[in-house]
This record gives C-alpha cells, sequence and structure tokens, in this order.
C-alpha cells in the first residue's frame, strides 16, 4: 500500500509481492484483473479448473498470498491481480490474462484515469505470443488494451458474437448459453443452473469459462462447477428476508460502477444504504442510476454529503451515524 511516490525516487527497483511470485512459480499462472468482479472470477476460475481436473489454487488480492503458492503442488495459479499491485511489477508474465473491465476507482492513488488504466495494463505488455489475453469487447478501455500486448487476444462479450474477426478465438452470451468460438468448431455451455444473478456475473461466468478453455481444459468436463457456486460473501448476497423485505449485502461495492451493476440487478424498489470513502471519485452517475429504483437513502461516512447532493432531491435522503444505525 506504499504510494510509489515514496520509493521510486530513492529505489534502483522495487518489486511487490506479485512479481516476485512470477518469478519464482513453476506453474502456469492465470492472473485476471478489472476493477470489478476479479474476485468472483477468480474463484470461478479456480473452481473450474477443479472440476476439469486441475489442480488449481486461487490467490493474490483473493487473501491467500500469492508467495505462499511456490512449490505448492499445483497444476496452475489463478491470480487475483489489483492496480496497486501491478505498478511494482516489471517482468510480470502470466500465460493467461484477464480484464474484465474498467471504471474509474483509487484516483486518490493513481493520480486520474489514465494512471489507473496503465497500472491495470501492466498485466499483459509482458505477454509473448504463445500466451492470451481474455478481453472484454464491452468495455472500449479494455478492448483498446489488445494494442499493448503480443500475446493471442480472446474477445468476449456478454451482448453477442464480438467483431473480431472470424479467425480469431472468441466468447459471448448467447440465450442463456456461452459460446466459446475457434475457427469454425462452437461449444455451447448452458447456463441456466447457474446461481450467479445479474447481468454482471454474466460477464465474470463468460470471462471465466474462457479462461479455462484457452487454457486447454474441456469447458463441457468444468461447466458442472457453476451449478454449486454461490455468491461470494457481500457480493450481492442474499442475507435475510426479515420483515418481508429482500435484505441484500453488497458492501464489496466500493465504487461508483460496482454499485450501478449491482443496482441494475435488483428487480423492485430500493432502500439503498451508501456512502463511505469518495477516493476522488464522481457520484453523479450512481446517483442517476440510483434515482431509477431507490425509495430511501440511508447515507453513512465520509462521502455522505457529496452522494446526497447527487441525488439531488429526487430520493428522500437521511444520515445515520454509522452502517449499524442505518441497518
Ligand atoms: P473485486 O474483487 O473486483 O472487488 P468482486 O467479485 O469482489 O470484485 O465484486 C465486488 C462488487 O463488484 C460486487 O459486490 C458487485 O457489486 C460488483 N461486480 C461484480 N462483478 C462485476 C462486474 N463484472 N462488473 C461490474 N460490477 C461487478
Amino acid at each position: 500500500g506504499v504510494p510509489q511516490a515514496r520509493y521510486r525516487e530513492t529505489a534502483r527497483s522495487a518489486w511487490g509481492d506479485i512479481e516476485l511470485a512470477g518469478r519464482h512459480l513453476e506453474v502456469p499462472m492465470v492472473a485476471v484483473t478489472g476493477t470489478n468482479g476479479k474476485s468472483t472470477t477468480v474463484r470461478l476460475i479456480e473452481a473450474l479448473f477443479r472440476a476439469g481436473g486441475r489442480r488449481a489454487q486461487a490467490a493474490g488480492n483473493v487473501g491467500t498470498p500469492v508467495l505462499s503458492l511456490v512449490g505448492a503442488p499445483l497444476d496452475v495459479a489463478v491470480l487475483e491481480v489489483s492496480s496497486f499491485q501491478l505498478e511494482a511489477t516489471e517482468d510480470f508474465r502470466p500465460h493467461v490474462s484477464v480484464i474484465l473491465n474498467i471504471t474509474p476507482d483509487h484516483l486518490d492513488r493513481h493520480g486520474d484515469l489514465r494512471g489507473y488504466i496503465t497500472a491495470k495494463q501492466r498485466l499483459l505488455v509482458n505477454q509473448k505470443p504463445e500466451d492470451v489475453a481474455v478481453l472484454s469487447c464491452d468495455d472500449d478501455t479494455v478492448r483498446a488494451m489488445a494494442e499493448h500486448t503480443h500475446a493471442e487476444v480472446v474477445g468476449f462479450s456478454v451482448r453477442g458474437e464480438p467483431d473480431t474477426g472470424s479467425g480469431r478465438r472468441a466468447a459471448w452470451i448467447d440465450t442463456g448459453a456461452a459460446v466459446l468460438r475457434d475457427g469454425d468448431q462452437l461449444a455451447r455451455i448452458d447456463l441456466t443452473g447457474c446461481a450467479l444473478s445479474g447481468a454482471h456475473n454474466q460477464e465474470n461466468v463468460l470471462a471465466a469459462l474462457t479462461a479455462i478453455w484457452v487454457a486447454g481444459v474441456d469447458p463441457y468436463a468444468a461447466a458442472p462447477a457453476l451449478a454449486d457456486f454461490s455468491p461470494l460473501p457481500h457480493r450481492s448476497e442474499l442475507i435475510s428476508d426479515a420483515l418481508g423485505l429482500q435484505w441484500i449485502d453488497d458492501s464489496k461495492a466500493t465504487n461508483p460502477g460496482a454499485a450501478i451493476r449491482a443496482l441494475e440487478s435488483l428487480p423492485g424498489r430500493v432502500i439503498w444504504i451508501a456512502g463511505g470513502r469518495g477516493k476522488g471519485l464522481s457520484f453523479e452517475t450512481l446517483a442517476d442510476r440510483a434515482a431509477v429504483s431507490t425509495i430511501r437513502a440511508l447515507l453513512i461516512g465520509e462521502s455522505a454529503e457529496e452522494i446526497e447532493k447527487a441525488l439531488r432531491d429526487r430520493v428522500p435522503c437521511e444520515r445515520a451515524p454509522d452502517l449499524e444505525a442505518a441497518v
């Protein structure tokens, strides 16, 4: 968490744990970044690999330190990599990189959006032609990153077949199924039994299936894992139905983009508890989306006032001293 500016001028070189692990891991690495959906996608990839018969372990920003995988009996390491960690890499080169989406976040650390994007891009700049970059075609910023890698680019889209040229491998969602295309060969994985809901999770599932497929796992053998996979704690997690309401914990939505996607996935009216630290981000777009379905906002933390301003009388707002009081 130490800001780069504190060491860049004096240190000859500085590596974070990801760089160091990358130099010592002897198994292929699948590395995932993006603003939102990283943990869910990393856990999905781990589950799909295991169902496909590979000894896989997730590590990095998901909780298990990446260095603990060095020397472990594994076939593949699945790494969640944040922009903070990517800043402190030099030669890090995953065999498969996955970039989900980029929306503004951590601008308090990276200075501006460009700095944040440059950090994220470090995931694929060292990749070689025998590596694969799995990139969202639905996100213009991610799509444009194809120009910064030598890896084979495999695009994915939840909006239908991406326009990447028929010679390229690609993946997309088509009426409740994930389609994986290699030349004129198509694999169709039915997603109807998948327990994750919302369009944002379709994106995560599709990215995960694509990642294990390009890593050589039979997607049909792996797919049963999707039915057993439940949402991770604090990610659009239904925690109670007390008082006839659905109580949803989405406290891992720590930036406007994530909260927007979570609100979009909820049918019906919403009583919304929001707030926390703003990290230099604008709340305008989030407030516009919240105003669509929110009937009351309970605002907490440092950014309560700013969110209330952005909601501009469209939603009745109330301040609460903390989360517990708001609940
Ligand atoms: P991360 O590890 O990147 O923080 P998580 O999987 O922990 O991602 O999800 C955090 C929050 O981001 C979720 O609670 C949800 O609100 C939102 N989210 C999850 N997946 C996506 C996605 N693909 N696009 C946008 N928002 C998402």
